[in-house]
C-alpha cells in the first residue's frame, strides 16, 4: 500500500488516530497541521511553567483509545500512564454535595448520604442502561453514508431508544426524586455542548459509561495522548508537517487529488482526510466549492467555553481532581447558553486540580487550576473583548465563595484566558462552538456529516464534526470507520480491535 498516498489535514485526535492506523497498515500517510504542534484542542498548553490540558480532561470509556492505539499494533500502556480516578467528580450545589465513584457500593452510599432514599433508583438506572448501552453501542461503530445502513438489525434494535421526543432529563425522571441528583447523571450532555433538557434521550448512556467503566487522567494531562499517537504515527513512517496551514483541498471531479498548502507547496493524495473543524473546513478550504456561512449558521451548533488557566503558588490537597459546582439555577442558566443571546452571571463552573493527583504538570510546591465556564457561541457575536476581564472576576468570586480555595486570587502567578472569541479566531472553531455541531436528532447517525463526505469518492472527515460526534471516544471511532472504509476501497485487509464488547457483555 506504499504507492497509496494519504494527506490528512489536522493533528487533532481524529486526525492523528486515523494517521496511526492508516500507517500501520501500509498508507503512506502526511498529516498538515497548522499548528506548530499536534494534538488541536487536545494539545498541550503551556503557561510560564505550568502545564495544562487546552482542551480534553476527562477521558471516558477508554476502551475506545485502547482499541484505536491495538489497531494502531501499539499497547497504549506502554505510551501512557493511565490514573483510574476514584472518587471521580465532586458535584457541588448550594449545601449539598456528592463525590461520584465507579464503585457501586460507594457510589449507592454516597448517595444514600446526599439524597436519602435514591440509592435504588441509582441500581435500576444502571442495571437498564447496561442494556440500553449494549444496545446502541454497536450502531456508533459503522458508517451513515448510505440511507442502507437504517435497515441494519443493529440500528433496528436500537430505534426505540433513538426515535423518542425524551430528553435525558426525562429519562432521569423515572429514576430519582431530587432534582439534583438528576442532574449528577445528566450533566454529561454538557460534554456534547447541549442542555440536558433538550439532548435527545439516547445519550443517558454517557453518564451509564462514565459511572460504569470510569473516567481517567493520563500522568502529564490528556495532551500525552497526541503526543504518545504522533510517536506512533512517526514509528510506522508517516510524516508530520508541523506549521503547514492548508489553503485548500484540489479536485478533479468527485475526486480530491491533494491539498494545497498556504505557501503554495502541493502535495498530491489518493485520499483526503479532513480533521480541521468541520464547519471551518468546509466554508474555507474547499477551493471553488467551499459551503457559504450563512448555510451552515443555519444548523445547530453546540455551547462554547469560557477558559482560565492559573498558574498557583501554592496547592490546595484539599481541592478534588475535577469538581463541579453548578450554578444556582441550573435550568436557567443552560437555557441561557441554549438561547445563544445571553451570557449567565449564575454560571456553572468545572475546575480541574489535576495537581492532587500528577506531579509532573507544575514545578514542585506549586499547582495549575483549569476552569471551564459554559457559555454561548458566537452565533450573536458577544464582545469578550470588553467584558473577558470583568467575567473572569466573577468567575473567581464564585470559585473563591464555593470552594475551600478561599484566598485563590492572591495565588495566582500564572495566568491565560480562552474567551469563545478566541476559540472562532485563533483557533479555527467555527462559530467557537467547541463542541462542534449539536448532537440534534436531526444532526446525527445519516444526517450528520458523513464520514465520506456527500458528493466525494475520497474525501473523509474525522473528528467532532462527522459520525459518530464530539468527545474522544466518538473521535477516536470516528478515525477508525474512516480508515476502515479507505482500506475497503483498496481492498486492504486489516484486523478489528474489540476489548469492548466483552466489557459491555
Ligand atoms: C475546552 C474543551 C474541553 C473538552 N473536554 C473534553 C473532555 O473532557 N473529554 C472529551 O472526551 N472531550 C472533550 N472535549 C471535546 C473533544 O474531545 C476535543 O475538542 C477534541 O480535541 C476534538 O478533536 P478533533 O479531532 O475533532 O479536532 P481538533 O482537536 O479541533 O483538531 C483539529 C486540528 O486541525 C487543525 N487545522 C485547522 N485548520 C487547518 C488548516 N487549514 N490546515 C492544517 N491544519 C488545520 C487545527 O489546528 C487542529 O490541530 C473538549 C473540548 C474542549 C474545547
Amino acid at each position: 500500500m506504499a504507492d497509496k498516498k494519504i494527506v490528512i489535514v489536522g493533528a487533532g485526535p481524529g486526525g492523528l488516530t486515523a494517521g496511526m492506523i492508516l500507517a500501520r497498515r501500509g498508507f503512506d500517510v502526511t498529516i498538515v497541521e497548522k499548528q506548530a504542534h499536534v494534538g488541536g484542542r487536545n494539545a498541550e498548553l503551556k503557561v510560564g511553567g505550568y502545564s495544562f490540558d487546552t482542551g480534553p480532561t476527562f477521558l471516558h470509556q477508554k476502551f475506545t483509545l485502547d482499541e484505536a492505539f491495538q489497531e494502531a499494533g501499539r499497547d497504549s500502556a506502554e505510551y501512557l500512564d493511565f490514573v483510574a480516578l476514584d472518587p471521580m467528580t465532586r458535584l457541588s450545589w448550594d449545601g449539598v454535595s456528592l463525590e461520584t465513584s465507579p464503585d457501586p457500593t460507594r457510589m449507592a452510599e454516597g448517595i444514600a448520604r446526599a439524597f436519602p432514599g435514591d440509592e435504588e433508583g441509582y441500581r435500576r438506572f444502571m442495571a437498564d442502561h447496561a442494556v440500553k448501552m449494549r444496545t446502541i453501542y454497536p450502531c456508533l461503530q459503522r458508517p451513515y453514508h448510505e440511507l442502507k445502513a437504517y435497515l441494519s438489525t443493529t440500528l433496528m434494535k436500537a430505534l426505540p431508544y433513538v426515535l423518542t421526543r425524551k430528553s435525558v432529563v426525562d429519562v432521569l425522571d423515572d429514576y430519582f426524586r431530587d432534582d439534583r441528583l438528576k442532574l449528577a447523571f445528566t450533566f454529561q450532555a454538557k460534554y456534547l455542548g447541549m442542555s440536558p433538557w433538550r439532548c435527545p434521550a439516547l445519550f443517558s448512556i454517557l453518564s451509564y459509561t462514565e459511572y460504569k467503566y470510569g473516567i481517567y487522567h493520563v500522568r502529564g494531562g490528556l495532551c500525552r495522548i497526541s503526543d504518545a499517537m504522533a510517536r506512533v504515527f512517526a514509528a510506522y513512517g508517516g510524516t508530520l508537517r508541523l506549521e503547514a496551514p492548508v489553503k485548500e483541498v484540489r479536485f478533479s471531479g468527485a475526486r480530491a487529488t491533494g491539498v494545497t498548502l498556504e505557501d503554495g507547496t502541493r502535495l498530491d493524495a489518493d485520499d483526503v482526510i479532513l480533521n480541521a473543524d468541520y464547519a471551518h473546513a468546509v466554508t474555507t478550504l474547499m477551493n471553488g466549492r467551499s459551503r457559504p456561512r450563512e448555510e451552515m449558521e443555519r444548523k445547530k451548533f453546540s455551547c462554547s467555553t469560557f477558559m482560565l488557566y492559573l498558574g498557583l503558588d501554592t496547592i490546595y490537597p484539599d481541592e478534588p481532581h475535577h469538581h463541579i459546582l453548578f450554578a444556582d439555577d441550573y435550568l436557567r442558566n443552560v437555557e441561557d447558553i441554549q438561547g445563544e443571546r445571553r451570557i449567565s452571571d449564575d454560571m456553572s463552573i468545572y475546575i480541574r486540580n489535576s495537581c492532587v493527583n500528577d506531579p509532573l504538570v507544575a514545578p514542585a510546591g506549586k499547582s495549575g487550576l483549569y476552569i471551564l465556564v459554559p457559555t454561548i457561541n458566537t452565533r450573536h457575536n458577544p464582545d469578550w473583548r470588553t467584558q473577558a476581564k470583568e467575567y473572569r472576576d466573577k468567575v473567581l468570586e464564585r470559585v473563591e465563595r464555593r470552594t475551600g480555595m478561599k484566598d485563590l486570587r492572591q495565588h495566582i502567578v500564572e495566568e491565560r484566558m480562552i474567551t469563545p472569541q478566541d476559540w472562532r479566531d485563533g483557533l479555527d472553531v467555527f462559530m467557537g462552538a467547541t463542541f462542534n455541531l449539536a448532537h440534534t436528532l436531526d444532526q446525527m447517525l445519516y444526517l450528520r456529516p458523513h464520514n465520506l463526505m456527500r458528493g466525494y469518492e475520497n474525501l473523509y472527515l474525522v473528528g467532532g464534526g462527522t459520525h459518530p460526534g464530539s468527545g474522544l471516544p466518538t473521535i477516536y471511532e470516528s478515525a477508525r470507520i474512516s480508515s476502515n472504509m479507505i482500506c475497503d476501497s483498496h481492498g486492504v485487509a486489516y484486523e478489528r480491535a474489540d476489548f469492548a464488547s466483552a466489557l459491555l457483555a
